[in-house]
């Protein structure tokens, strides 16, 4: 199932989303259907929240269907360590059409459960770090904006809110 992706204004992407306990067919299905969400929005990473549901769930695919293996489940996700520096443009989903240059950590290392509930570290570079850090925010209720200077913020938060009004921002 292909979920609409909720755009930036809705408090839901705003808001700490709450721990998964339950590690059943359910949250199967549900990431399943992220991977569908994210692959039909062309996105390399999605956050539960990012459809409207709050739980600390997010799907990752650096290499956008070219490499099974590289399908991360990732469930109640923390970044344990961040090493050295990227910038680069960053999206997202939720506010399509605004990139913005934003500087992260180059090299980071996250702790997550698999679908099973079992424990993990894994480390990433470049992009895979990047969107450990993009995915991990979205489930601590922030957005990239966050990252970017406040002149930069408010004139994307202005330009949404003329697009808000004409009725182009769903
Ligand atoms: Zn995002």
């Amino acid at each position: 199932m292909i979920y609409p992706i909720v755009k930036f204004g809705n408090r839901v992407l705003e808001t700490p989303a709450a721990t998964v306990t339950a590690f059943d067919k359910e949250l199967e299905k549900l990431t399943e259907d992220m991977f569908e969400s994210m692959y039909a929005a062309h996105g390399v990473g999605l956050a539960a929240p990012q459809i409207g549901i709050s739980r600390r769930i997010a799907v990752i695919d650096t290499s956008f269907k070219e490499d099974d293996g590289a399908k991360l489940v990732l469930i109640n996700p923390e970044i344990i360590k961040t090493e050295g520096k990227q910038s680069g443009g960053e999206g997202c989903l939720s506010i399509p059409e605004f990139r913005e240059r934003v500087t992260r950590g180059n090299k980071v290392t996250i702790r997550a459960q698999d679908l099973k509930g079992k424990h993990f570290e894994m480390t990433g570079e470049a992009l895979l770090a990047r969107a450990f850090l993009h995915e991990t925010d979205h489930l601590n209720g922030k957005l990239f904006i966050s990252h970017i200077s406040a002149l930069k913020r408010n004139l994307i938060k202005g330009k949404i809110k003329k697009l808000q009004k004409a009725g182009e921002w769903m």
